[in-house]
């Protein structure tokens, strides 16, 4: 049988005496227990003041983030903010640029359309935010959202105004703007007149410039040819002419010339030659008579000579 003692041995501190104590298993085992009991305590106070520490040490990096984020968040809105000012110096300017080509003020309102009413919605992530900082994010949100529609309307706009300026361009190149003779003297004028064949007053179409035989006559504007006469009858209507269609409901003719230089369907520019000054037609001396019609209507030329 075995020995259910056990023998411990030590030496004592002071000699070299070697003691013996003589334990039983039961109470070995309860001094194990009490030393187990013992390091399980150390060790579970260890894990715990680490715990303890480390929760500490991670609230303190994520309330350092915290702030971090918030402060950027103001940094971020102040920069926000500013491009809000940007942009209505930006609104300004395309005001300007739609009164010059000729297009209505987009009203503030309609730029801003959308502030405020743009409630975005509160989500789980941002429910949890403290209310200053949620209202914060959620403004700045709006107005980003709102800058981009501001920025839309301002890409919208520019295009809308390089068509108009392009159509006025056009629309330019093709009214009459010149006299269509250099030099000569303005004889007539448009309105009531005395009329030299018939004594009578009579309404005159058109303006009279007087010059030499054969003075080049110009295309006031662009346009295409729509008629051209050279066969007329002696003192009789306008003799050799031209008209040009200009288009948008604009014609210019020219009357009583002595040569014609162009062909129906032809384009013309202005400044181009398109006859020479005559006395064809229904003419006491050599002079261009020159209309200027709109839709249909004769209207004073002079209102078209800007030189
Ligand atoms: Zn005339």
């Amino acid at each position: 049988m075995r020995d259910k003692r056990i023998k411990l041995i030590y030496f004592s501190l002071g000699g070299s005496e070697v003691k013996y104590i003589e334990l039983s298993w039961a109470k070995v085992f309860a001094l194990a227990s009490v030393v187990i009991l013992i390091i399980a305590f150390i060790i579970g106070s260890s894990i715990g003041l680490f715990t303890d520490y480390y929760q500490d040490f991670r609230i303190k990096s994520l309330n350092n983030i915290n702030s971090t984020l918030r402060s950027q968040l103001k940094d971020m809105r102040q920069n926000v903010m500013e491009f809000q000012n940007k942009m209505a110096q930006l609104e300004v300017n395309d005001n300007e640029e739609r009164v010059i080509a000729g297009l209505g003020k987009i009203d503030k309102d309609i730029r801003e359309v959308g502030v405020g009413g743009t409630a975005i919605a509160l989500t789980e992530e941002t429910s949890l935010l403290p209310r200053g900082t949620q209202e914060e994010l959620l403004d700045t949100r709006s107005i980003i959202g709102q800058l981009e529609r501001r920025i839309q309307l301002l890409i919208d706009s520019k295009g809308e105004i390089d068509n108009k300026l392009k159509d006025n361009q056009l629309k330019l190149k093709h009214t009459p703007s010149i006299r269509p003779v250099r030099g000569g003297k303005l004889t007539d004028s448009f309105g009531w007149r005395l009329d030299p064949f018939i004594e009578r007053i009579k309404m005159h179409n058109g303006i009279d410039i007087a010059a030499q035989e054969g003075t080049p006559i110009y295309a006031s504007a662009a346009g295409v040819v729509e008629f051209a006469k050279s066969n007329y009858r002696p003192n009789k209507g306008y003799g050799m002419e031209i008209v040009v269609d200009h288009g948008n409901g604009v014609k210019t003719r020219y009357a009583h010339l002595s040569k014609i230089s162009v062909n129906v369907g032809q384009k013309v520019n202005r400044w181009d030659i398109i006859g020479r000054v005559g006395e064809t037609g229904r003419a006491t001396g050599p002079h261009l008579h020159y209309e200027v019609l709109v839709n249909g209507k004769h209207v004073d030329p002079l209102q078209y000579i800007l030189e």
